[in-house]
């Protein structure tokens, strides 16, 4: 759903990047884990000139290209992400922008360890290495603030982390046992708050640290609350996010002007279908779900690149949830995260064909066969219909 993304080549046919500054796409490629390396699993992805990704396997004929914004091989670190895709959001976000980074792929792929990695501090305060993107960030957004602060603008950071589970939102961080059963109800506020969760927990964070301290808690409360320990965190989505509020006195009135600004870091469940090996009961409501939920922001973001006049948040709680972090003058930045080794080829190769431009068009050929094929199936029980009809009189 990148069409946006994925900049189709222009008449040189060279790849040329995004074509807007509002939706950037990004894949990354993790290193082989040491499993895959002691099964010793074959790589199929191969990144060439930093923007083109060629799948190759056993099972394809020919190797499959994308081409992004940006590509990161195995050989990235995690301040290399920060520098190029964390750094711009906070940039973003100081100038009064919305901005969201979603990570995307299937369960494994590096979703968690891109956005959140390692939060531990070392003795000096320093960050793990490999610490995600979200505590860089707000390190940055930090520092960027007490800039800002010796100019006489106030600043005021306020968190919220929540999860969507089969469309369900439940507050990260709510204390223990005042979690509303079915979950918070999203409602389309005023033009000046926008989309508000009702009873969704805000604190106020002053530093980095703060902001850690809600990521471990609220990290922690994605487990506890799960029934089956460590896949719930790979079924659900968690967004954590920040409100920006500057207030700054204008000097010739004196009259403070408020502005405000949401950063919103998420990591998606995982995109792998469940559903195709007829799962039934939990699983198969975790799939729908799931999947209602990353088809409708596929569908939003395409609504909106192609500036479609409906735009469909309302279809699930993720994008309702978003909205205003979706479209207008707000910042997206989609990382799309993707295992090196054969046995994933499937998974990577609808990841990459998910996030990339091409497969709009083949959404599109979708649904029109689709809506084809119920004409079809409609015309076809209206005879039989009339034909049981002619049976029976
Ligand atoms: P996901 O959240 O997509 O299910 P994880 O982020 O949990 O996947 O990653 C699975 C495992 O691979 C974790 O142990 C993680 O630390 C490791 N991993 C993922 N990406 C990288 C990377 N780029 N470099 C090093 N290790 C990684
Ligand atoms: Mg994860």
């Amino acid at each position: 759903w990148a069409a946006v993304g994925a900049g189709g080549g222009g008449a040189s046919g060279a790849p040329t990047p995004s074509s807007s500054d509002n939706i950037r796409v990004y894949v990354r490629v993790r290193p082989p884990s040491s499993r895959e390396e002691a099964n010793g699993a074959q790589p199929c992805l191969d990144v060439l000139g930093g923007q083109t990704v060629v799948l190759s396997d056993a099972s394809r004929p020919d190797p499959f290209t994308a081409t992004f914004d940006r590509v990161f091989g195995p050989e990235a670190g995690q301040e290399e992400l920060f520098a190029a895709v964390g750094a711009q959001m906070v940039e973003n976000c100081m100038a009064g922008f919305n901005s969201s980074i979603f990570v995307y792929g299937q369960t494994g792929a590096g979703k968690t360890h891109t956005i959140t990695g390692d939060v531990a501090r070392g003795e000096d305060g320093a960050l793990a290495e490999q610490c995600g993107l979200t505590l860089r960030v707000f390190r940055q957004l930090f520092d960027r603030i007490t800039d800002e602060e010796r100019d006489g603008v106030r600043y005021t950071v306020k968190c919220s982390y929540c999860e969507v589970y089969n469309e369900e939102l439940s507050d990260l961080l709510a204390a223990p046992g005042t979690r509303a059963a079915g979950g918070l109800a999203i409602r389309e506020g005023d033009a000046h708050r926008g989309v508000c969760v009702e009873g969704l927990t805000e604190h106020v964070a002053v530093n980095a640290d703060d902001v850690m301290a809600l990521v471990q808690r609220g990290s922690a409360n994605r487990h506890t609350a799960a029934t089956r320990m460590n896949e719930r965190s790979s079924r659900s989505h968690s967004v954590f996010t920040a409100v920006v509020e500057a207030a700054e006195a204008q000097p010739d009135s004196g009259v403070t002007q408020v502005r405000f600004a949401k950063l919103n870091l998420i990591d998606l469940a995982g995109s792998e279908r469940v559903g195709k090996s007829g799962a039934t009961g939990e699983q198969l409501t975790e799939a729908k779900s799931i999947n209602k939920s990353l088809t409708t922001l596929g569908r939003v973001v395409t609504a909106l690149t192609e500036r479609q006049q409906h735009v469909p948040y309302r279809d699930s709680r993720l994008t309702f949830l978003l909205k205003e972090s979706l479209g207008g003058n707000s910042k997206t930045s989609l990382v799309a995260c993707v295992s090196p080794c054969e046995d994933s080829a499937q998974e990577s190769h609808s990841t990459l064909a998910v996030v990339n431009q091409d497969t709009v068009g083949d959404l599109r050929a979708l649904q029109l066969e689709n809506a084809r094929l119920q004409r079809e199936l409609a015309k076809k029980e209206g005879t039989v219909t009339a034909e049981l009809r002619a049976a029976l009189s």
